[in-house]
């Protein structure tokens, strides 16, 4: 069984014009997606679809078994990384890091737990006390990466999360992401621009262009089209 399952997904912002115009696509437990295509192509909204910050139009969305076409984004068990980081900026690191959890009830040792295990994971350790301003990039991302591991999400959802890093950082996070997909038995779902990234990250490679998919396949099958 997949663990998401999109069918015939649509998107129209004005009620004419789709912008997702049917998708179709199965990603399986553990799976490293990669989505890839001309900016505007409608990548970002289908981010957005899936963790439940933009309505849908027409299809169905699966995770697991589970229908989710309308449930509350708190619900979905989905943790989103985005470009911009997106740590809140008067919270500490722990902070945080313990934000979703304890607006999901957890108690306070298991949220301590999770933290520390995620923070020996991503070796951010000793910044747990810091401020966000106190950061640099690098350390902003793995945090953000951090707040999404401790909510122990069915699915991950990356936005374009290195761009904003320098050259170095940027190869050093993309292993650091490899790692925790293969430790975590993760599934999946990131959005780049960069070849490279989808190249060496991707089980499944998706190109997407004007709301559709063009090609979808291993990097190997896309490497090899003529
Ligand atoms: P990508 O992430 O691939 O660059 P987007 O999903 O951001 O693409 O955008 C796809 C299309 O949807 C673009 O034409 C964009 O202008 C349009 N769009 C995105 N968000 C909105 C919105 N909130 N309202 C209206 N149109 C939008
Ligand atoms: P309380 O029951 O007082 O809310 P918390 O476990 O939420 O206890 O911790 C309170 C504060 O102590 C947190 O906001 C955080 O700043 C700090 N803190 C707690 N545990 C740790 C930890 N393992 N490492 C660093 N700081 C921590």
């Amino acid at each position: 069984m997949a663990s998401v399952s999109l069918q015939a997904l649509r998107k129209s912002y004005d009620g004419k014009t789709d912008i997702l115009a049917g998708i179709d696509l199965d990603i399986a437990h553990g799976e490293f997606v990669v989505l890839v295509g001309p900016s505007g192509c409608g990548k970002s909204t289908l981010l957005r679809m899936l963790c439940g910050l933009e309505e849908i139009s027409g299809g169905s969305m699966l995770i697991g078994d589970q229908v989710v076409n309308h449930l509350p984004p708190a619900e979905r068990g989905i943790a989103m990384v985005f470009q911009s980081y997106a740590l809140y900026p008067h919270m500490t690191v722990y902070q945080n890091m313990a934000f979703g959890l304890n607006v999901a009830g957890k108690d306070k040792a298991q949220i301590r737990e999770r933290i520390e295990r995620a923070a020996a994971t991503l070796k951010i350790g000793h910044l747990l006390e810091r401020l966000p301003r106190e950061l640099s990039g690098g350390q902003r991302q793995r945090v953000a990466i951090g707040r999404a591991i401790v909510r122990e999400p069915r699915l991950f959802l990356f936005d374009e999360p290195l761009s904003n890093l320098d050259a170095a950082l940027r190869v050093q996070t993309r292993l650091e992401i490899a790692k925790l997909h293969r430790q975590l038995d993760a599934t999946i779902v990131y959005v780049t621009h960069d070849q490279v990234e989808a190249m060496t990250l991707g089980d499944k490679i998706v190109v997407m262009h004007e709301g559709h998919i063009q090609q979808a396949g291993t990097p190997l099958d896309l490497y090899q089209q003529p």
